[in-house]
């Protein structure tokens, strides 16, 4: 099947097009992006040009940030193209339901990707838990954002979610783990004084069966980076770490830290059953958790965030 990939950035760059270029399903017919491009693929600045141009090609795939988002996934839904839409999958929980109403009016295959649930090991962490009685969850997602969002001034931009771009990976797995849904009851919010969203945040959430659950993320963390869930309950404790890549089980450990190739190529196997069955998949739980941390959040003003250190005095 031929697709387009539109917002030809990092992500684009780093996952997209290898996991494309690799897959036996998809052949990248053309892109979208006002400065990015790919060698050898058919380049386009503009959405309505290249579905005007290209009926043969039936799928876009959007890894533009956010906002600029739902705007292009609209256009493409109304030219009867399938769309899949890069994490999180808008800017705001509305324009996630038009665009699902949109693609169910149509016959058309809209997929909201959830990258960090096919990593490695989630399978097994959400197979462990099935029977299990949960006491306590822990979230840990410490990164360190000029590390891995150099010059991305748009996450610190209304939409753009600050630390909660990487924490809703995190939410994703715990939404696809847990077999109840859970919702949240508070947050701490760090908001930078220079900054529209939060470098940190701590959140709490209500688990039906009364489990403790917390989570922390931070996006100053210049150390190991941690990317940990850990799971008490009545049957034993796990860890799932290295972003889902490793599950440890009453602390014995299976699967590989630096085995998180695996996502993007299965995103795109998804995305091709799922066009070819009809079918749909847009879980909205991640983002609906992290719009009301959003919403919820006590805000505390801290120390201004520059994408380079600044000078010393
Ligand atoms: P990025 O490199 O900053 O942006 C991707 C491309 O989108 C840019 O190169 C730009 O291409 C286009 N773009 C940026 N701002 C735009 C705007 N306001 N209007 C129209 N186009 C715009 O971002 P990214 O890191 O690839 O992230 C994109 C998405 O992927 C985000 O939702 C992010 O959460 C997700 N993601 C990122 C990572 C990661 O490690 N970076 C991992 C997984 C998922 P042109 O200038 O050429 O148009």
């Amino acid at each position: 099947m031929k697709i387009a990939l539109a917002g030809i950035g990092k992500i684009a760059l780093d996952q997209h097009v290898p996991a494309l270029s690799d897959s036996p399903d998809w052949e990248l017919a053309a892109t979208l992006s006002r400065h990015g491009t790919v060698p050898g693929v058919e380049a386009h600045t503009d959405l309505g040009t290249l579905l005007t141009t290209r009926p043969d090609i039936g799928v876009i795939s959007l890894c533009l940030p956010p906002v600029p988002r739902f705007a292009l996934a609209m256009q493409a839904l109304q030219a009867g193209r399938h769309v899949m839409l890069e994490k999180p999958p808008g800017a705001t929980l509305a324009e996630c339901h038009a665009l699902q109403a949109a693609a169910d009016a149509a016959g058309l295959t809209l997929y909201a990707t959830w990258h960090s649930r096919h990593a490695d090991m989630v399978p097994a962490a959400k197979a462990w838990l099935a029977d299990k009685r949960l006491k306590r969850m822990t979230v840990t997602w410490k990164e360190d954002v000029r590390r891995w969002h150099p010059g991305q001034a748009w996450i610190w931009e209304p939409g753009g979610m600050g630390v909660f771009d990487p924490g809703i990976n995190a939410l994703s797995i715990v939404t696809e783990i847990l077999p109840h849904d859970i919702h949240v009851t508070e947050a701490v919010l760090d908001v930078p004084e220079n900054c529209q969203t939060p470098i940190a945040a701590q959140v709490g959430f209500y688990h039906p069966h009364g489990a403790e659950m917390t989570a922390v993320f931070d996006w100053r963390h210049e150390g190991t980076q941690t990317w940990d869930i850990t799971a008490e309950t009545d049957g034993g404790t796990l860890l799932l770490s290295d972003g889902g890549a490793v599950l440890s089980i009453d602390g014995v450990a299976s699967g590989d830290a630096d085995a998180l190739a695996g996502e993007y190529p299965r995103l795109y196997a998804r995305m091709a059953a799922l066009v070819r069955e009809g079918q749909g998949d847009c879980d909205l739980r991640p983002m609906t958790l992290v719009t009301d941390a959003l919403a919820l959040g006590r805000r505390r003003t801290v120390a201004p965030f520059h994408d380079s250190p600044a000078p010393a005095p």
